[in-house]
């Protein structure tokens, strides 16, 4: 059988072979590295990969070929959390957070998220799409083929549902892949301060509409001391869950609130950041489906200690 497309003269070429990953065994450290590679692909197959010259059997007349010209060829990255579609920027909390401000005194000063959420509602849809590709092409230019992409910059119903339409449109540039993601309880606006119950009812009320439109796959919550507790995200999660929405969670970013516990009790399909997950937290994840989502440029962005990652991969999560 011969091939369609064949990319030759590759200098490393990185394969998915041992993929995907099951358990925490050692394949986590076995990527395969290949020297002057190449890859057949014949439809939306890959036929082959292997080093040296390309049997000719694999092609044809018709075969499309690309040379490398030595670069590296890899499968396609997946950032599976990213927070894409958004208005403003806060570059200039850089410097008050490496003078050691804190990130709860940054949002008291309306920083913080509530800083992206005041650019947010403000920026037309135009706008955050634009925006959003000029990101989004960066990326590409990084190797990042699929992007998972949250709500949460509006928290009040029409930008969130805004923010999910521009998922939608970014799909439609086939540039990359895109997930979307509701996050509408991403932070507790200041107008519900004391009507959290309010709030959360907002959210949950969001549900059906946002299910019914198609505009989002997975529903998040911000499960953090000082945003959204443990208690109150789990009320969230099964209404979401009665709708058929995917779960994932921003769990254990800060402080431990048993995020990772909840993840596998709701059998969600990731745990994200887990920077202060506990040996319990740990436990829960080994025996469970969930998939552990590490964020080190968080940690490195709020100067923060890293998610035990070697630990958890040791333990089998
Ligand atoms: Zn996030």
């Amino acid at each position: 059988m011969n091939a369609d497309l064949i990319i030759y003269n590759i200098g490393q070429l990185v394969t998915g072979k041992e993929l995907p990953v099951k358990d925490g065994e050692t394949r986590m450290e076995n990527i395969e590295v290949l020297n002057n590679g190449y890859i057949a692909v014949s439809g939306s197959e890959i036929m082959a990969v292997g080093s040296g010259e390309v049997p000719s059997k694999l092609i044809k007349f018709t075969t499309k070929l690309i040379d490398a010209e030595g670069c590296v060829v890899t499968p396609g990255m997946i950032d599976s959390h990213t927070h894409l579609v958004h208005g403003g920027s806060r570059e200039n909390e850089f410097l008050d957070k490496i003078a050691g401000v804190p990130y709860i005194e940054i949002l008291k000063r309306g920083g913080g998220i509530l800083s992206s959420v005041k650019a947010t509602v403000e920026a037309t849809e135009d706008e955050l799409v634009n925006a959003a590709k000029k990101s989004l092409r960066r990326m590409l230019s990084y190797g990042v083929t699929t992007v998972e992409s949250k709500s949460g910059y509006g928290l009040d119903s029409e930008t969130e549902l805004k923010q999910l339409r521009v998922n939608e449109r970014l799909k439609l540039e086939q540039e990359v892949d895109i997930v979307s993601t509701f996050m509408g309880a991403h932070a507790l606006p200041e107008e519900y301060k004391d009507n959290r119950e309010g709030f959360i009812q907002k959210v949950i009320e969001l549900l059906p509409v946002i299910k019914e439109r198609e505009l989002a796959e997975f529903f998040d919550v911000f499960c953090e001391e000082g945003v959204f507790s443990n208690e109150e995200s789990r009320k969230m999660y099964i209404e979401a869950q009665k709708y058929g929405f995917k779960l994932r969670i921003h769990a254990d970013e800060i402080e431990n609130t048993k995020g990772a516990e909840l993840a596998k009790e709701l059998q969600m399909y990731s745990a994200d950041h887990l920077m202060a997950i506990s040996e319990d937290g740990i436990k829960a994840l080994k025996n469970s489906d969930v998939i552990a989502n590490l964020l080190p440029g968080t940690s490195f962005s709020l100067g923060k200690d890293y998610a035990p990652a070697r630990k958890m991969i040791d333990e089998g999560v």
